[in-house]
């Protein structure tokens, strides 16, 4: 963690300008300033934590439940259809700040977007051998 706040610890301090919705003794949450879709909010820890295994586990509990929490609320404020919900987990996956942020954007019929499925460029073509490699390696990390 770095000592200088980081852009969202400044909002949550008040010290530049954010359209905060929501706030608890561990999480915040603000409209993002740069929207993907009227609605668009980040949800974050108060604590500027850079990915999301470095987050405690009662803070990663509490930003979940203000997500899913705050998630109904967004799509009735907006009247959307659905809500695309997401982390850009590290800077190769596209994190610009380094303050773990849950993205909840809302969604339309027709919107023209796609599914987290498209995120990642082309799916690797992966055998039986190398899937059952992968799933080993995470089980016992
Ligand atoms: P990420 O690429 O996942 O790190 O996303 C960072 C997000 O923060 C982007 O969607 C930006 O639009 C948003 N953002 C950057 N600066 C601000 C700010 N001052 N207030 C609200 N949202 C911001």
């Amino acid at each position: 963690m770095s000592d200088d706040p980081t852009i969202f610890e400044q909002i949550i301090t008040g010290d530049i300008p954010g359209r905060i919705v929501y706030e608890s003794d561990t999480v915040a949450a603000f409209l993002d300033a740069n929207p993907l879709a009227p609605g668009h909010t980040l949800v974050v820890p108060k604590e500027a934590y850079e990915r999301l295994d470095e987050m405690p586990a009662h803070v990663a509990t509490d930003l979940w439940a203000a997500v899913q929490e705050l998630t109904p609320r967004i799509e009735s404020a907006v009247d959307a259809d659905a809500t695309t919900i997401g982390v850009n987990n590290g800077e190769a996956a596209g994190q610009e700040v380094p303050h773990v942020h849950v993205h909840v954007v809302p969604r339309f019929e027709g919107d023209g977007g796609g599914p987290i499925h498209a995120v990642a460029g082309g799916r690797p073509d992966l055998s039986e051998g190398e899937l059952d490699e992968i799933a080993a390696a995470i089980e016992t990390v």
